[in-house]
């Protein structure tokens, strides 16, 4: 581009008296005041952007968890769509003014709903850079830079869960389409195996028998839906929600030389536990089964020394799904899927036309390993926040969540009236009361008070308060705050 080379002189003096050379000088001045124009867009729409960012991170430690104003407030001072252009440092700070009272704290330390990881400062930041980058990442020698980052994510994450060296990878959105990644893959080789060529579709096609634990994750039984499959078969669970292993054998042998596909769970939406891998996956196995593992938060486990033998056998799945945007925290969307056997997941999920073979290097593309073409380099971040902890600091953001959230089912536990029903083995705890009634009050009491967030559930026939601690910046003070949140819910709602 011209561009750059004009930008960086100062505008040409107009030489008029030189007749000849006045079109040129012309030109060459629109040009330059047109470029200083787009590095003034750049300029004012990435500094708004990083002023906007850094005000809103500052506010975390003490903003309430929950957004000020409702979704038809945001709306309604949203304007018509304009008849023209407006410079882009204005635009950033206009969206920046709409949504501020909107904002809930998810990267706050005091969020402790849903399963919500914050964001690392290094994450943000790589982040920021892969947006301005806007490199198209599918095709490893057309963005050898993004690529080769994603390249380097994909082998410490691997380290990291010390899963097997040879598995691919691929970065998507997040854990439902890690399942879904992981779940087609199986159920193309499990019909690979039975001699049946995908090109011909499903219909007709031998049947699948899927089984998963009778807690799966919705976004399983979604992925499953989307691939075409039936619902699962749910086998019996412990108190903790993990599949006993003599309700696998007896579906198992029901079924004999039926093509099957296993879900299991690293990591339970409410107690944290994980199914006994160790002695389901051999068991599986045996029967040709094709296991994939739903570790969206709980897979984490495995990178922490102390809590490694809580996933015991883990490595020996067929495919691995978690995400980047809980326990790793990176910003959103960031998900993986791992897979054992490269050769079936890039059979499974990569496409062929000319114009893209032709940039084909002998190493697969990250395209063939998702469900996307183009994408984003969304395995920077992961790099990025891999690199800033290294290993040690990994270990420790995973055994510090946990403890925090021991801590915190000790003292909302010792709270009168309050009971912690699970054990507590890692980032989960489920939180009973003495009626139906009263969890919901107390979930309504404790978000309408806004210091911290929980959310209400069922589980086990029963409602709920649910607290998980994902978030990097939680530390004792926010589990103090979130004790004392409930304390004052629970004393709000009484008689
Ligand atoms: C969060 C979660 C998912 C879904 O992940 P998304 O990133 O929200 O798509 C799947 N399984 C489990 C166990 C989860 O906690």
């Amino acid at each position: 581009m011209a561009c750059g080379r004009w930008c960086r002189l100062p505008p040409p003096k107009p030489r008029p008296f030189a007749l000849s050379m006045r079109p040129f000088v012309r030109r060459a001045h629109a040009s330059t005041m047109e470029c200083m124009a787009e590095e003034r867009d750049y300029r004012d729409a990435l500094n708004a952007a990083r002023d906007h960012a850094l005000e809103w991170t500052a506010s975390l430690p003490e903003r309430p968890v929950t957004p000020r104003a409702g979704i038809d407030e945001i709306s309604a001072t949203i304007g018509d769509f304009p008849d023209g252009p407006t410079p882009a440092g204005e635009v950033v700070e206009e969206l920046a003014r709409i949504v501020e009272p909107g904002l809930a704290g998810h990267s706050s330390g005091r969020f402790f709903g849903f399963v919500i990881g914050g964001a690392q400062p290094a994450a943000i930041g790589a982040d920021w850079l892969v947006a301005a980058w806007d490199q198209n990442s599918a095709m490893l020698p057309t963005t050898p830079g993004t690529s080769g980052v994603e390249l380097a994510a994909a082998r410490w994450l691997l380290e990291a869960l010390d899963l097997p060296r040879e598995s691919s990878v691929g970065f998507v959105t997040g854990g439902q389409m890690a399942n879904y990644t992981g779940i087609v893959v199986g159920r193309d080789e499990l019909l690979r195996r039975a001699g049946w060529d995908m090109a011909r579709g499903l219909q007709g096609g031998p049947r699948i028998r899927v089984l998963a634990g009778a807690e799966l994750h919705s976004t399983a039984e979604q992925a499953l839906r989307y691939a075409g499959l039936p619902e699962a078969e749910l086998l019996d669970v412990d108190d903790a929600g993990t599949v006993r292993p003599e309700a696998l054998a007896s579906a198992l042998a029901a079924e004999p030389g039926v093509p099957t596909l296993l879900l299991l769970q690293a990591g339970n939406i409410h107690s944290g536990a994980s199914d006994p891998f160790a002695t389901l996956i051999p068991l599986a196995h045996a029967h040709g089964a094709w296991v994939h593992v739903d570790g969206a938060f709980g897979l984490w486990k495995a990178a922490s020394p102390s809590l490694r033998p809580l996933v015991e056998g883990v490595e020996l799945a067929d495919s691995w799904a978690t995400d980047a945007h809980k326990t790793l925290n990176v910003p959103y969307d960031s998900g993986v899927i791992m897979v054992r056997d490269a050769g079936a997941h890039r059979a499974a999920m990569s496409v062929h036309a000319p114009y893209i073979d032709d940039f084909g290097a002998d190493a697969a593309a990250p395209y063939e390993y998702v469900p996307e073409l183009s994408r984003r380099a969304r395995g920077v971040p992961v790099w990025a926040a891999l690199r800033a902890m290294g290993r040690s600091g990994v270990i420790d953001l995973v055994d510090r969540l946990h403890a925090h959230a021991v801590a915190l089912a000790d003292g909302i536990g010792a709270i009168p009236g309050v009971e912690i029903l699970n054990d507590v083995v890692f980032t989960q705890v489920a939180i009973g009361f003495d009626s139906d009634a009263r969890a919901r009050a107390v979930a309504d009491a404790v978000l309408a008070e806004g210091d911290v967030w929980m959310s209400g559930s069922q589980w086990h026939g029963r409602d709920i308060l649910r607290a998980s601690v994902s978030n990097w910046r939680t530390g004792p003070e926010d589990v103090e705050r979130g004790i004392a949140a409930v304390r004052r819910a629970v004393e709000a709602t009484a008689g």
